[in-house]
């Protein structure tokens, strides 16, 4: 039965901590390193119905893309859910560890599959990190030329978006080249224009970025938590690989934030 540090390591070796943005928090959250692991939940985000549906399928480890814990607590009263679930944590010897932009940095990352999903080939990095060229943020790459409607029909369809937003004066007709980008990715529109890229696929676009680029790219905002579940896919894959044995369960309890009517 692997550790929790074990778990973490398969992680880390796949998306080195050292990858991630100066402001975010990856790493074990809660728990001790030294703790054999049952089953590991995978989610998104961990909330306190994820806490209930570890404890329902004896989990005794979240693993999340989004970090729990990003500024340090002054006080655990259980006033907020975060303080919750970390007394929760705690107290039932559930482990959270999250990896987050370590995963949207390292090659295969979160961006990799969203290509992958779309079958998009011929995959480089938008935005490499100095001297590391399979590293960083966001990928392009080619796929067999799609009519712009039919492309977003399909991009709609793969990640079950129920409203898709895409810039309305867009001139592209025919995509050939595709950037995507896991997560709130505007600020690397300029570098997807800069690619070639005939869209950009990614999420919490705001309205001045059409304002601004939408005359330059196609821009299609697919939703942050629709972008990201397949964080989850990439989680089972590489943990299995090491330990094919080992239990991962999808989330059931996870949802959308973000409710549309
Ligand atoms: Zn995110």
């Amino acid at each position: 039965m692997p550790k929790v540090k074990d778990i973490c390591k398969v992680i880390e070796d796949f998306a080195p901590r050292s990858l991630q943005e100066s402001y975010d928090n990856a790493g074990l959250q809660v728990g001790d390193p030294e703790m054999d692991v049952s089953a590991a939940l995978l989610c998104l985000d961990v909330t306190e119905d994820i806490m209930k549906e570890a404890k329902k399928r004896q989990c005794n480890m979240i693993v999340t893309h989004h970090p729990l814990l990003f500024k340090g607590l002054k006080e655990l009263t259980g006033r907020t859910s975060t303080e919750r679930i970390v007394i929760d944590a705690v107290k039932s010897g559930i482990a959270i560890y999250s990896a987050h932009t370590n995963l949207d940095c390292a090659w295969d990352g979160v961006s990799h599959e969203i290509a992958h999903m779309l079958k998009v080939g011929n995959l480089r990095v938008l935005e490499p990190r100095e001297g590391n060229p399979e590293a960083g943020l966001g990928v392009v790459g080619d796929i067999t030329p799609t009519p712009k409607l039919e492309f977003l029909r399909r991009v709609k369809e793969t990640f079950s978006v129920r409203a898709l937003r895409y810039s309305a004066q867009s001139p592209q007709i025919v995509i050939r080249r595709v950037a995507v980008c896991g997560g709130a990715g505007a600020s690397l529109i300029g570098e997807a224009i800069k690619a070639g890229a005939d869209v950009y696929v990614t999420g919490d676009v705001k309205y001045h970025d059409f304002t601004a680029h939408g005359l330059e790219i196609l821009i299609a905002d697919i939703g942050h938590y629709e972008s990201e579940l397949c964080s989850t896919k990439i989680f089972s894959r590489i943990i299995r690989e090491r330990y094919p044995d080992f239990v991962t369960y999808f989330s059931e309890s996870e949802s959308n934030p973000v409710k549309y009517l």
